[in-house]
Parts: structure tokens; sequence; C-alpha cells
């Protein structure tokens, strides 16, 4: 019998907001496969269920298959097409019966050995294409055996009937992106960390999630009541009457603040001292334009071009990205778009580009740049498209983790060779867009007066430079509790990079997930950051506080704060200098800072 009593988990929280429901568990364990002796008169009979399992695995793929195309498109939909191809292959089939026979134990375990020696021989060849098999066959092997052992199939559609909270342990950034934004209410996840990717598409869908739980999986039955609160970090499972109640009330509170904080969205950006401010979204492509608007953004301080690399797991051709960057730059022209080329690598790849798995340090290997770098076509293929979709809007292009001049010298050069061949085709483009860098690097960090030389403007990626300077690898669940923004290190850090830019006369923004944060933005912006950028889903709530702030006593705060020993220390200096202001605010700002 199951045990329904309340259970609570804690890990770490990734996404703001409460959601309740019922958990879908996306098991990936091996299953417990029973063994038992077949007499030789009933083999036909295992034979005949062995073949019924496959009729029902094709009709289960194909109808998955149909599904995914209408919701999601073909290019999703054309990964079923290489599950069909794996399970109707004839040497997969006659093997298994062949083993059947020989070992003289039920269909399930033959089955269960051959696809073992598959699994094994295809691993050991040097071949990404024949490695991504693998994933192909281990996931039709698993819904055959699931049909012929008769139990329930697990989670595999990323298309699930009513909305549900995923309950899985990691999920991917693709795995995120082809979840719909109706069918997941929540994400809940072993492993992952506040600035893993999969972590910032929930953020910009509004998805709230909890990661880092360790064992959620394994403690969570499939179909039993949550309620996951991203802003504690904590998963309620099986809540009790009373526990209800209280999400309950939490819910409609969390309701009543936002539809506050909208409601001042498309108002000034100007504090209580009457000094202007600017905050900006981070999208991953047209799709995200609609909620920019509704935010009331000026303009995009991220695009993260790589989501349409991710989406389609492909390499898209200079004509598919223009026709992307332009429907961007259109919807939103006359708003600034800063668009930053491609950042593969670390836990972001496609097919074509695979190398992170191979490497022992993805986020310290062949990524952004440095990829671009060595790859000139791939580079100014997409070069080329920004250039070109910059003649229907306002577009600033940015450079993703610049280490050093050389690099930057090395961005440009390209781009200039980009620019030379538009000219020669005669296509038009913006020939004073400005050209910035992503300071995410530590020794970037370091010589922003150097760079100032190549760059009209700077933007700090906070999710990178912190996990550079503090060692903190930011994906690892098991250190993310040391991933610290506050860290003294980080804030004299910001604090360099903000003066030697100031003196270089170049304006420095910020980007990182901490500018959608209440409590940074402000010190952000006493800092000296010329514009915050965040998912436009966090922008209202941002605008809210900072409205009610004088910049006069957040530059006063952002001096004292880094003389602050600790991030504890340098917390709750913040909160006692900047929250003291907000006395006409109706709420107490622990209440609304959850
Ligand atoms: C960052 O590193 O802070 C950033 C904005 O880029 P990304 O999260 O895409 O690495
Ligand atoms: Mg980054």
């Amino acid at each position: 019998m199951q045990d329904n009593s309340q259970i609570t988990l804690q890990g770490i929280p990734a996404a703001p907001g409460i959601a309740q429901g019922p958990a879908l568990v996306y098991v990936q364990r091996e299953l417990e496969v029973p063994q038992y002796v077949v007499s030789p008169d009933d083999r036909f009979g295992e034979v005949a269920r062995f073949e019924s399992a496959i009729l029902r695995t094709r009709e289960q793929i194909s109808r998955l298959r149909t599904d995914v195309a209408q919701r999601l498109g073909e290019n999703e939909a054309n990964i079923f097409e290489a599950h069909l191809l794996v399970l109707e292959d004839p040497a997969l089939i006659e093997e298994t019966i062949r083993e059947q026979s020989a070992i003289g134990l039920n269909i399930e375990a033959a089955f269960q050995r051959v696809v073992r020696r598959y699994v094994e021989a295809f691993s050991q060849l040097d071949d990404d294409f024949i490695k991504e098999r693998v994933t192909d066959i281990r996931d039709v092997a698993r819904r055959l055996m699931q049909n012929m052992l008769g139990t329930q199939p697990s989670a595999q559609s990323p298309a699930g009937d009513a909305p549900r909270i995923v309950v899985a342990e990691d999920l991917s950034p693709s795995d995120t992106a082809a979840m719909e934004k109706d069918g997941v209410l929540a994400f809940v996840t072993d492993m992952g960390s506040r600035t893993s990717h999969a972590v910032i598409m929930a953020r910009s869908m509004g998805i709230p999630a909890v990661v880092g739980l360790h064992n959620a999986v394994s403690q969570i039955p499939n179909g039993s009541e949550l309620i996951v609160d991203g802003f504690e970090g904590t998963v309620v499972v099986n809540p009790a009457e009373e526990t209800r109640t209280r999400y309950g009330r939490l819910i409609q509170r969390r309701k009543e603040l936002q539809r506050k904080y909208e409601s001042i969205a498309t108002l000034s950006s100007l504090t209580a001292d009457k000094k202007p401010f600017i905050l900006q979204a981070n999208i991953g492509g047209p799709e995200d334009v609609a909620a920019v608007r509704k935010s009331g953004a000026e303009g995009v301080g991220l695009y993260r071009t790589e989501n349409l690399f991710i989406r389609t797991d492909s390499m898209p051709d200079e004509q598919t990205q223009f026709e992307e960057y332009r429907k961007v730059l259109e919807s939103l022209a006359p708003l600034p778009v800063t668009v930053r080329t491609l950042d593969l690598g670390g836990d972001k790849s496609t097919s074509q580009y695979r190398f992170s798995g191979e490497e022992a340090n993805p986020f310290m290997g062949f990524r952004a740049i440095r990829y671009c770098l060595e790859n000139p076509e791939v580079f100014k293929q997409q070069l080329r498209a920004i250039l070109r979709a910059s003649a229907h809007g306002k577009a600033k292009i940015m450079f993703p983790m610049i280490s050093s001049v050389e690099e930057m010298a090395k961005a440009r050069a390209i781009l200039e060779e980009a620019k030379g061949e538009l000219r020669h085709r005669g296509q038009r483009f913006d020939e004073h867009m400005e050209v910035g860098a992503m300071i995410e690097v530590p020794s970037a960090a370091l010589i922003v007066d150097l760079l100032a030389e190549h760059c009209d403007f700077f933007s700090i990626g906070t999710n990178d430079l912190v996990q550079y300077t503090i060692a903190i690898d930011r994906v690892n669940e098991r250190v993310a509790g040391m991933y610290e923004p506050m860290h003294p290190a980080i804030l004299r850090l910001l604090d360099m990079i903000f003066k030697q830019a100031k003196a270089k006369n170049k304006p420095v923004s910020v980007c990182g997930e901490i500018a959608g944060e209440t409590l940074y933005a402000p010190l952000l912006l006493g800092l000296g950051a010329h514009a915050l950028s965040a998912s436009a889903a966090l922008l209202p709530e941002v605008k809210y506080f900072v409205r009610h702030m004088r910049m006069d006593a957040m530059e006063k705060v952002a001096k004292e704060i880094v003389t602050q020993p600790t991030a504890q220390a340098t917390r709750a200096m913040l909160k006692k200098a900047l929250f003291s202001q907000l006395t006409d605010l109706e709420n107490h700002p622990d209440d609304v800072v959850r």
C-alpha cells in the first residue's frame, strides 16, 4: 500500500513561483527484468509475445511522432522516425529470437542481453553519429521492454496530457525547450543548479523550479500530489490539508503581488529621487518578444542566439538565421537588441556540436568565442546573418567568453570580413552597429581598460563570472551551495569592472541572472550599471522595487559594501540599507522578497 503521509524535500530554489499538481516522474533507471526458464514447447508463445509488444510499441511511437509534429514541429518529431527504424531493425529482432532459443529463458531476458551487447559494441565506436544511436536504442528498448512486461511506460513524451510537475534526475536545455509552456507546471530535479541553462529557460518560461534534490526521483511516486516552492527550494510530497491551505494562500498572495508589479510595468523607470535606470530583457528567440513587450523592457540586453541551434538541433544556414534575427529586430524596433554570437559548449550542445561530453571540463573548454574563432566559416555565417538583420531594427552585437585582447581583436577582424562580403554582395546592414564584449571570465574583468580600445560597450555575465572566479561549476549540484554572487571577491571584481569602464567612458550592463533579483539589482545600479538585463518575467518586480529606492542610497551602499568580509554580512547590510527606504511599500520586504 502506498504511504500517503506528507514529506518535505529541500533542494536549491532555482526559478521563482509556487505550483501544485500531480508528479510526472521521468525515470531513466534500469528496469527490473525477471529471468525464468521457458520450456522449448513454449518458445513460440515467447516469440508471439515479443511480436505483439513490437506492434504495440510501433503504434505508441507513431502516435507520439504525430503528436510531437503537431505540437512542436517536424524537426522535433524526426527523432521518433529514428526510433521506428531501431524498432524494426531485423537484426535486433532475429538475434533476440535466436538468443531466446539458445539460453532457454524468457524473451525479456534474451532481449535484455542482446540490447546490452549492441549498446556496448556501439558505445566503443569512435563515431558521434553512432554514439547518438545508442540513446535511440536505449529509449526504444526501454519502451519495448515495458510493453513486454506490461508496466507503465515512463514519462518519455515531452507532450504530457494534463498539466503536471516534471520530476527528473536532470534536464538538458533541449528537454526544457520541448516542455510546452502550459503543459508543465513546475520541474524538480536531482541534479542541476540555479544557473544551469535548463533552469534559465524555465525562469524565462515562468515555470517554477527546484533543483539539486539528490533523490527526488526515488522518493516521489509517479502521480503523487506535489507542491513546489521555487522561492524556498522545497518540494512537499502528499501535502496535508493544512499545508495545502497555507500554500493556497501563498499562491493567492503571489498572484496579487504579481498583479501589482505588472500594473507598473510600463511606467517610467525612475528611482524615488527621479534618476533614470534601464531594464532590458534576456531572450532566446522570437517566441519571447511578446513577453518583452508586456514586461516594459527597454530593449534586449542579451539575445542567446544558440537557442535556435539547440531548438532545431542543427547548424542553421545564413538565411534561416537572418530570418530569425530579423523577426526579433523588426518586432522590437526601435528598441535596441543586443545579439550575442553563438555560445555553444558548457551545458549547451547540438548533435553537430558535441565536444562537451568528451571534455573533462566543458565550461573551461572549447566553448563560445573559442569555437567560433576556430570555425571562421560558421562564425562568419552568423555574423552576416546578424549584420543583414541589423538593417531591420536596432542591433548591437557582443561576443561571449572573451578572455583576452587578442580574441576580441580577432573576432572584430572576422566581423570586418563579414561586412566586406556583404558590401561585395550589395546587401544592406547598419554600418554603425555597436560591438561589445561579455565580461564573464576573470581575465577579461581584470583588463577591461585594455579591452575598451576594441569595444563600444560591455555586458557582465555574472553566471559565468561567479563560477570562474570562485571555481564553482555552475551546473554541479554538489557545490551549488557555494555558488555565491555576494562573495566579496565578486563584488570587488564588479567594482573594478565598472571603474575601469567608466574611466574609458564605456557603458556596462549586467545580463547574468542576478540582474533580475530584487536584492542584487539595486546594488548593481549603485555600483554603476548602465542597464540590467534579465528574464522578462522578473522585470516588473525589479522595477517596482527600484522605483521605490533612491539612487544616492544605492550608490552609498555600493561604496560601503566592498569592504564587507562575507556574503552574509553583505546581504544583511544590503537589506538594512535598501529595504529600510521602502517605507511607502504596503508589504514588509521579507514578505515580498521571499
Ligand atoms: C552569464 O554567463 O552570466 C550569461 C548571461 O551568459 P550565459 O548564462 O548564457 O552563459
Ligand atoms: Mg555566460
